[in-house]
């Protein structure tokens, strides 16, 4: 099981996450290799972290449409700590992780319409995208570190994240101290490796670097500390509605040469199989 920390203070709000199950459940299902696992899992955490603010029945899903390794990724997440996703590799040639091309964040807040934010990314410039993706579609200063590794036999050492987002009208003096903690803090990654809980990850994050004992540069508190999973609700009546988009005239073709119809979640690897008899009702009509 996954856990995130989420809080706040006078000037910012903070997230933290140890997704280190969450990926390595979601590698037991895809089995990427460790070069995509890489990539994806940190696309796993994000969409962990950018959900952190959902409410109720509230979705959020982020794909990558990009001219690497991988071509398009598909992670989803919910304000109950739920992530799946999947991904689609379809260039062998080009090594260079996900490449350049766009991100899609679409925030279902059950309205009519879902709120779409796109973004420019580039893969050797990651952290740096997310946060301006922060900047251009939300106008908010963005700290962000992704941490994924993975040993060479399929096991995830560590993935998780913190960011830190600064709160409209912060003051100048917090800002330039967040500033140079960015610059002064250890990747994600070197944290979560040396041991650190999350915990000490956000005292450290607040921790005033101007001052010799433990102080702080201000007082936070935590809102909120939740389990995060990774977990599909595919149901075999969604998969038939699917089907039944191919209308009758084509099912009824199918089934002329086929016994069953089966499919498979991209999500979970879940596979449903469904005969002629479960369309009896739209065949006979
Ligand atoms: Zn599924």
């Amino acid at each position: 099981m996954g856990r995130l920390i989420r809080g706040i203070s006078k000037n910012a709000r903070f997230f933290v996450a140890d997704t280190t199950d969450v990926v390595q459940e979601a590698l037991g299902i895809h089995k990427y290799d460790e070069y995509s696992m890489k990539i994806f899992g940190k696309f796993c955490t994000l969409a962990i972290l950018m959900g952190a603010t959902l409410k109720g029945d509230d979705k959020l899903t982020i794909t990558t449409n990009t001219d690497g390794y991988i071509k398009n990724i598909t992670v989803t997440s919910d304000a109950n700590g739920n992530v799946k996703g999947y991904l689609v590799n379809t260039n062998e040639g080009n090594f260079d992780g996900l490449g350049k091309g766009i991100m899609r964040v679409i925030r279902d807040m059950g309205l009519k319409e879902p709120y779409v934010a796109i973004s420019d990314i580039d893969y050797s410039n990651l952290p740096n995208d997310i946060s301006a993706f922060f900047y251009n579609s939300e106008q908010i200063p963005t700290v962000i570190s992704l941490a994924e590794e993975c040993t060479n036999d399929g096991m995830v050492l560590c993935a998780g994240a913190f960011m830190v987002q600064l709160l409209p009208n912060a003051d100048e003096d917090f800002i330039t101290k967040l500033e140079r903690k960015a610059e002064a803090i250890r990747p994600m990654n070197e944290l979560m490796k040396g041991g650190m809980t999350l915990e000490q990850i956000i005292n450290l994050l607040y921790d005033d670097m101007d001052t010799e004992d433990n102080s702080l540069v201000e007082e936070y508190e935590i809102l909120e500390e939740k389990e995060i999973k990774y977990s599909c609700d595919c149901n075999a009546e969604r998969f038939k509605k699917g089907i039944m988009t191919l209308g009758k005239d084509e099912l009824k073709h199918i089934f002329e040469k086929e016994k069953e119809i089966e499919a498979q979640c991209q999500f979970c690897g879940k596979k449903y199989k469904f005969t002629e008899k479960d369309f009896d009702d739209v065949l006979k009509k």
